[in-house]
């Protein structure tokens, strides 16, 4: 059964699909800018999937925009230097001259983001899955029910309903590592001595490619990541092959145990994807329903908030919501797309693990100040 409720007053209405930090992002700011604004999300609750994550200054800055930075702040942390390590020995520590950049669990980030759209006035649908929209203005839901909007956004994640049912072009490639993402313990005072505080990211490749980043998110969480490649069975097993990763990384063996009990780990491949364009109409997709990319930067994330956050500054402005989306994208993509390139290339060569990585052009979407639009850090 097909009903249409057509919008009966003349402010504006956005229906956001995806309650992630792209849709959360775009639906907060969207609010701010005086536009009705209603989210939908597939599951039974707005959650997090996944362990932690790093932000860094254009991802802080759009925190601040969307007013959810002091809440993000409190129970997040920046490690003093990010430092590489080839087989247990420091190659490199990276201080990024001062850029700000933060730590924390994507349960916290993504909690933030929640309790900002509800101040706010986002209307929140839950167990609302959009299957299909139309350039013209038109979400359909799972239950068959269409709603006409001024804006459509899909922020519907890699797997995106609402970028597929339009039938935008698209390159999808899947990764040869992959990795295991866990919060553990801190277990500090267990690990020794050594500079536990700072990001590490370990890097073997003998007699197997295994890494771990390690990533303190506060005094009491930690977050490990652990890649290897998907044909190898032992290190891309879940629950945890507990000896083949503490016979790599002895010094870790506490918080591997304790990853080692976590039932739920999984085993995920990153995904990259390439669209034609990001709009059709008056549909717009951002986040990983547009640029999904490898996580080597850090910036998938980073970049959808940006993204997501500027399509409410470009739409602010009376006049066609058609034509200042094509106009956002003329505008924001070109970071996007060049951040999306350099991750690739470090995740296919492996090349955080030579250290001093964080080159200008690596951290070029990382310098953007969403709020000025400028760069606003130095080289
Ligand atoms: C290993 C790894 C590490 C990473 N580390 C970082 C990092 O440190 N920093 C960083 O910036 N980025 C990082 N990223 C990238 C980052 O996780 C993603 O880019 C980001 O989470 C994408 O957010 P999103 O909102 O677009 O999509 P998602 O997080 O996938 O959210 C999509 C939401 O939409 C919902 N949904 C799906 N389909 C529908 C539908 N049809 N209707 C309604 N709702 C729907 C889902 O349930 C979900 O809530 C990493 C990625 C990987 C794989």
């Amino acid at each position: 059964m097909t009903n249409i409720n057509k919008s009966s007053t003349r402010s504006r209405r956005a229906e956001v699909a995806g309650g992630g930090f792209a849709g959360l992002t775009a639906a907060i700011a969207l609010r701010q800018n005086g536009w009705d604004v209603r989210l939908h999300e597939r599951s039974n609750e707005l959650r997090a999937f996944g362990a932690g994550i790093y932000l860094w200054h254009n991802g802080l800055r759009v925190l601040e925009g969307v007013g959810a930075l002091n809440e993000v702040l409190e129970g997040s942390h920046t490690p003093p230097t990010y430092e590489t390590w080839m087989h247990n020995k420091s190659v490199s520590k990276e201080t990024f001259k001062g850029l700000p950049w933060r730590v924390m669990t994507r349960s916290h980030l993504h909690n933030a983001l929640v309790n900002r759209a509800k101040a706010v006035g986002v209307e929140i649908a839950v167990n609302s899955e959009a299957v299909a929209a139309d350039p013209a203005g038109r979400l359909t839901l799972q239950t068959g029910e269409v709603i006409e909007a001024d804006l459509i956004v899909g922020a519907d994640g890699v797997g995106s309903k609402v970028r597929d049912s339009i039938g935008f072009q698209q390159e999808r490639w899947g990764s040869k590592d992959g990795i295991i993402r866990l919060i553990v313990p801190r277990k500090k005072a267990e690990l020794g001595h050594g500079e536990w505080d700072n990001t590490i990211d370990m890097w073997n490749f003998w007699p197997r490619v295994q890494r771990i980043l390690y990533s303190p998110c506060n005094e009491n969480e930690l977050y490990l990541g652990l890649m290897a490649p998907s044909d190898d069975p032992r290190g891309s097993r879940v629950p945890l092959d507990l000896e083949v990763w503490v016979e790599m990384f002895p010094f870790l063996e506490p918080c591997l145990v304790e990853a080692a009990k976590l039932q739920s780990a999984r085993y995920d491949r990153y995904e990259t994807t390439k669209l034609d364009r990001w709009t059709a109409g008056k549909v717009a997709l951002v986040g990983d329903a547009a640029h999904a990319m490898c996580p080597a930067l850090a910036q998938g994330a980073g970049c959808a908030m940006v993204n997501a956050f500027s399509l409410a500054q470009d739409v602010a402005a009376e006049g066609s919501v058609e034509d200042a989306l094509l106009a956002w994208e003329r505008r924001i993509r070109p970071i996007t797309d060049r951040t999306q390139q350099i991750s690739a290339d470090y995740a296919a060569n492996r090349s955080l693990s030579k250290g001093n990585m964080f080159t200008p052009e690596a951290l070029e979407a990382a310098r953007y100040d969403p709020i000025n639009r400028v760069y606003s850090w130095p080289q």
